[in-house]
């Protein structure tokens, strides 16, 4: 099984646990070695999608808040200061590796419109076609409650359909999904490879979740679910060893792989 080997297009997804120290700053070794990963398969000649959360708690350190604030008005500021320092800090990145990155701010209600969605993707493949990495995160200034998909999991599963990836690849804060919780339990062990997302698996992703982010691996299975169902493999690994992503694309077995169930459909 040769996993990743043959992606042309990956979608790639950080989560706000991976950006961040456990102070709420940003970790900036971190990012930088995300960034350089992706530059050089960029230069490999994968098209490569970035899905980055981090608006809001990057928006929360900036202002000096000592916690996510819990109004609407409050955190859509947080996310109006966070998301423009957070491109500022991928631009820089991404330029040191000579990349070029357009940002891509999105809602639910862009994706269920009909003429709105085919501008998304419009805007997605002439990203693509100038060699550029688009950069994409739910717009969290604009999208209440009613028009938002609230977790970024989700939204990499629809950015992956949207774009008709190959991959979709969910980095977070444990090595993939356990037989039950590592934190707890010394017999938990790494499942490698999920051919199908059954409720036996579902069940599997306990109530997980850290400060810092949303997700947890209730809604990582979720979008694993999305993505493998519209017939992209999914692989759900640790972020904090960026490196592994290469072993990834070689073929090699890194986190968990869930494998597509169908080619073709599309959003
Ligand atoms: N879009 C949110 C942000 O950038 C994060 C959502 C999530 O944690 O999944 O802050």
């Amino acid at each position: 099984m040769n996993h990743l080997k043959e992606a042309k297009r990956i979608v790639f997804k950080v989560g706000t646990s991976t950006l961040t120290h456990a102070t709420g700053k940003t970790n900036l070794r971190r990012l930088d070695s995300i960034v350089r990963v992706l530059s050089d398969l960029s230069n490999a000649g994968l098209d490569i999608a970035l899905v980055t959360s981090g608006a809001i708690g990057v928006g929360v350190g900036k202002l000096g808040l000592s916690e996510k604030p819990k109004d609407m008005p409050s955190r859509q500021a947080a996310a109006c200061v966070g998301q423009s320092e957070l491109m500022f800090i991928y631009d820089k990145f991404f330029s040191e590796y000579g990349k070029v990155i357009g940002q891509l701010l999105m809602t639910k209600s862009d994706v269920d419109n009909a003429e709105r969605r085919m501008n998304l993707v419009n805007a997605f493949a002439q990203m693509f076609r100038y060699g550029v990495i688009p950069v994409i995160n739910e717009n969290d200034s604009v999208a209440v409650e009613e028009i938002a998909y609230g977790d970024n999991d989700n939204l990499s599963a629809i950015v992956a359909k949207l774009i008709h990836a190959d991959a979709l690849v969910i980095l977070t804060d444990t090595d993939g999904l356990f037989t039950g919780n590592p934190q707890t339990d010394d017999l938990a062990r790494l499942i490698p490879m999920v051919d199908e997302i059954t409720p036996e698996i579902q069940a599997l992703a306990g109530e997980s979740g850290t400060k810092q982010g949303t997700g947890g691996m209730v809604t990582k299975l979720h979008a694993a679910k999305t993505a493998t169902e519209a017939g992209i493999d999914t692989v759900i690994m640790n972020g904090n060893t960026p490196e592994d992503i290469y072993k990834l694309v070689d073929g090699r077995s890194i986190g968990t792989f869930f494998k597509s169930q169908k080619k073709g459909e599309t959003v």
